[in-house]
């Protein structure tokens, strides 16, 4: 039909982009109604002190347990969320999700938790932080928030200034993702910063072909400019045995010491790890 003048074609990407536009809708009804009924579940990775192989922190990463998809991945889920504007709720409930949980580990083990830009960037981002530490009880220092390049693009003067009354508050933040999109080295000496977290992508290969230069580079830079410094994505003891040898790297995260799990064995792993067992009571304080 109408192949000629073109039109089966148009009506074809008409159609496609209807049944977009309609799986987008869904989404979000889908997304509106999640908050609501529970779906949304925190899973924790840990980042390890290589030093020490002791575990000194366990990120939250999202999980949406849908009643019909199954698991949804986060890279799915947060853009979405932004446009519909839905990610400051989102967010408050996982800043609060995870600061409680954290309560439920080791005095010595902190929690990070990740920030989107339009999150970073809401009005009253500073009272919202205070609020989940005061309700949750948890001291400042045992909250880490990773924020990524893009969220340093815009206003800067203001973000310089959030940046510099979080770390008043004790709060550490921490530059996730770091050479992937809009890098600049001169982002690590123009905000206050305590953490650097290089991205997985400088791992490829290295324990093959690649040399290890440019994460070396990117490693030393951070330590010099007095950040601590995180690889992530480390699969191999052939990785780690790398970025450990000239003890620039501080943490390492990654599938090599565990995935991401849920809340329950975390808490499992953190209490054997730490050679000791919290009283019952203690883990059912704050319930999940
Ligand atoms: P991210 O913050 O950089 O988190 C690391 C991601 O890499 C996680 O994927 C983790 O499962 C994965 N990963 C960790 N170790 C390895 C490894 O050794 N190999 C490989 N191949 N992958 C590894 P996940 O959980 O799917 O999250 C993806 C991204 O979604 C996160 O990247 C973060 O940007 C975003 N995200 C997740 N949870 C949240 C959240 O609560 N809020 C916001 N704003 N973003 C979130
Ligand atoms: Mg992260
Ligand atoms: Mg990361
Ligand atoms: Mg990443």
């Amino acid at each position: 039909r109408a192949k000629a003048d073109g039109r089966g074609t148009y009506c074809f990407f008409r159609d496609e982009m209807a049944a977009t536009v309609e799986a987008r809708r869904i989404l979000e009804l889908d997304l509106r109604k999640a908050l609501a009924n529970e779906e949304f579940e925190l899973f924790y990775q840990p980042l390890v002190n290589l030093k020490s192989g002791k575990i000194t922190t366990c990120e939250a990463l999202l999980r949406w347990n849908h009643p019909v998809r199954g698991t949804v991945s986060p890279v799915d889920i947060i853009p979405v969320a932004e446009d519909m504007g839905l990610i400051v709720d989102l967010g408050r409930w996982i800043l609060r999700r995870a600061c409680m949980e954290c309560m439920k580990w080791p005095d010595g083990v902190s929690v990070a938790v990740n920030f989107s830009p339009q999150q970073f960037h809401q009005r009253d981002v500073l009272s919202e932080i205070r609020y989940a530490l005061e309700v949750s009880g948890l001291p400042a220092h045992r909250l880490e928030i990773e924020i990524t390049e893009s969220s340093l693009l815009r206003n800067t003067q203001l973000t310089h200034d959030i940046l510099s009354q979080l770390h008043a508050l004790g709060v550490r933040i921490s530059l996730d993702d770091f050479g992937t999109g809009y890098s600049s080295l001169s982002y690590l000496h123009n905000f206050p910063m305590q953490k650097v977290k290089i991205d997985r992508s400088f791992l490829e290969g290295i324990d093959t072909d690649r040399p290890l230069t440019l994460l070396r580079g990117v490693a030393r830079l951070s330590a010099d400019l007095g950040m601590s410094v995180v690889v992530e994505g480390i699969e191999t003891n052939e990785q780690l045995a790398l970025i450990s040898a000239d003890g620039t790297v501080s943490e390492g995260q990654g599938y090599l010491f565990s995935r991401p799990i849920p809340a329950v064995r975390v808490r499992q792993l953190l209490n054997a790890s730490h050679g000791r067992r919290m009283p019952d009571d203690q883990i059912t304080l704050v319930s999940s």
